[in-house]
C-alpha cells in the first residue's frame, strides 16, 4: 500500500479512514442489495466527485447494473446569486420505467442533488432514490430527501476519496480537512 505521506501531509486532519470508509461503503452495499433484490438498477453517478465512491459500492452490489454518468456545475456562491445547475445530459440516455439509483460525493447546499432529481423525475421514471457518501449537516437551501448516507459530517471543506480542492486530492484514500 502506498502511504501517502506526500499529498496527506497537506491535511490539517484525518476525518475519516480509508478503513471507515471501506466499512461503511460495505454496509451501503449490501443494504441498496436488498432494497432492489430482483430489479436492474439505472446507476446515475455525479462526475468526478463520486468516481471513487460509485466503484467501490457497486463492485459489492451483486445484482445488473447499468450506469450513467453525468457531470453538473453549480454556480452558488459565484458570479450568479440564484443557483443554477448545467447539467451534461448524456445523450440517448433512456430512463422511463427504470429504477434509478442517483449517486453523489457529498450533499451541501442540495442545489445540485435536488436539480438533477427533478430533470430525472420528468423522464417519468419508475423509482427515484438517492445516496451520498457524505452529507454535510448545515442549513439547506433546497429540499433533497436522501436514500442512503454514508456519514453525516460538520459544515467543513472535505478532500480525498475522488473529492478535489483545485483538481488536486481525488486519489487521497481517506477523506480529510486541508490546512488552512
Ligand atoms: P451542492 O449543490 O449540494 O451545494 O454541492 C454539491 C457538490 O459540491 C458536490 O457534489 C461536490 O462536488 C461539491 N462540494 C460540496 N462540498 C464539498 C466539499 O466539502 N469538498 C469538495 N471537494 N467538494 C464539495
Ligand atoms: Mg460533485
Amino acid at each position: 500500500m502506498t502511504s501517502f505521506t506526500g499529498i496527506l501531509s497537506d491535511l490539517d486532519r484525518v476525518l475519516l479512514s480509508a478503513e471507515e470508509i471501506h466499512d461503511r461503503v460495505a454496509n451501503m452495499a449490501a443494504q441498496i442489495q436488498r432494497d432492489y433484490e430482483g430489479k436492474v438498477i439505472t446507476v446515475v453517478v455525479l462526475m468526478d466527485g463520486a468516481l471513487f465512491f460509485v466503484a467501490d459500492l457497486l463492485r459489492q452490489i451483486d445484482l445488473p447494473i447499468r450506469l450513467v454518468t453525468l457531470g453538473a456545475s453549480s454556480y452558488h456562491g459565484g458570479t450568479q446569486s440564484t443557483g443554477q445547475v448545467a447539467i451534461q445530459w448524456p445523450a440517448g440516455a433512456d430512463f422511463v420505467n427504470q429504477d434509478i439509483l442517483l449517486l453523489d460525493d457529498i450533499l451541501d447546499t442540495g442545489l445540485t442533488l435536488s436539480a438533477l432529481r427533478e430533470r430525472l423525475m420528468a423522464e417519468k421514471p419508475a423509482t427515484l432514490r438517492a445516496a451520498v457518501l457524505l452529507d454535510k449537516k448545515r442549513p439547506r437551501s433546497h429540499d433533497c430527501p436522501l436514500d442512503y448516507c454514508g456519514f453525516e459530517i460538520a459544515d467543513e471543506f472535505v478532500v480525498g476519496y475522488g473529492m478535489d480542492y483545485q483538481g488536486r486530492f481525488r486519489n487521497l484514500p481517506c477523506i480529510g480537512i486541508l490546512k488552512p
